[in-house]
């Protein structure tokens, strides 16, 4: 059971929302515009917002930057809920801060299956294991120490928080911005070929395992999601 808040204007969407949400045991809050959906979502705290892009008073993509930026709403996944023709790419949701994104009209069983996977994701990367295994790959997180098979490779600081980070985000889109200020902790002034290099040079070091980082041509990095299927 999870605290799902719905911002949405169209009121058959809504309550289809907010009836089907509820049947699978999600205790629901729903807000029709979004300044109560701002207000709402510091209220209440909920673990994934469904959000509008198009509402009567404050577009989508200012409240996902303001949920994203906010410290009492920025630990909700949000889930942005687009219609056909409304021309918003993958890349500006992920690059706001969106966690997923659906577009209009959607199967109602789809949308209660993703929004299954991203809470089953949030809560595990909760509970943060010390050690993972990945397929090849073996890291240590409070020893800082990464093997693949039995050989143990040279990290650097900031290499193994680069890899790290991508693996708790594994199978979503990591920006080159959203590195640079996650993994160097400063925005994105330098150069995002820096990011290039870094994961250039750590997927050598991975070696057999350096496939397991995907490039998602124009938009940045994904940890794969199953080592068997990893890319590249
Ligand atoms: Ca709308």
């Amino acid at each position: 059971m999870a605290r799902i808040l719905i911002i949405e204007d169209e009121a058959d969407i809504q309550q289809i929302l907010d009836y089907n949400l509820r049947e699978k045991g999600h205790k629901v809050f729903v807000a029709g515009r979004g300044e109560e959906g701002l207000r709402i979502a510091r209220e209440k705290k909920p673990d994934l917002v469904l959000l509008d892009l198009m509402l009567p008073d404050i577009p989508g993509t200012e409240i996902c930057k303001t949920l994203k930026t906010d410290p009492l709403t920025k630990n909700a996944q949000v889930v942005m809920l687009t219609a056909k023709g409304e021309e918003i790419d993958r890349v500006v949701g992920f690059e706001l801060g969106a966690d997923d994104y659906v577009v209009k009209p959607f199967s109602v069983r789809e949308l209660l299956l993703r929004i299954q996977a991203i809470l089953r994701r949030s809560s595990s990367e909760q509970e943060v294991a010390a050690t993972i295994q990945f397929g090849h790959l073996r890291i240590d997180r409070g020893a800082h120490r990464v093997w693949t098979g039995e050989a143990e490779l040279e990290l650097t600081a900031l290499e193994f928080k680069l890899l790290v980070t991508l693996y708790d985000r594994r199978n979503r889109v990591q920006t080159r911005a959203a590195l640079l200020s996650d993994v160097w902790g400063i925005d994105a002034d330098i150069t995002t070929r820096t990011v290039d290099t870094h994961v250039k040079r750590l997927r050598e070091k991975l070696g057999v395992c350096g496939d397991y980082i995907e490039t998602v041509r124009g938009v940045g990095y994904r940890f794969a999601d199953n080592p068997e299927e990893a890319t590249g």
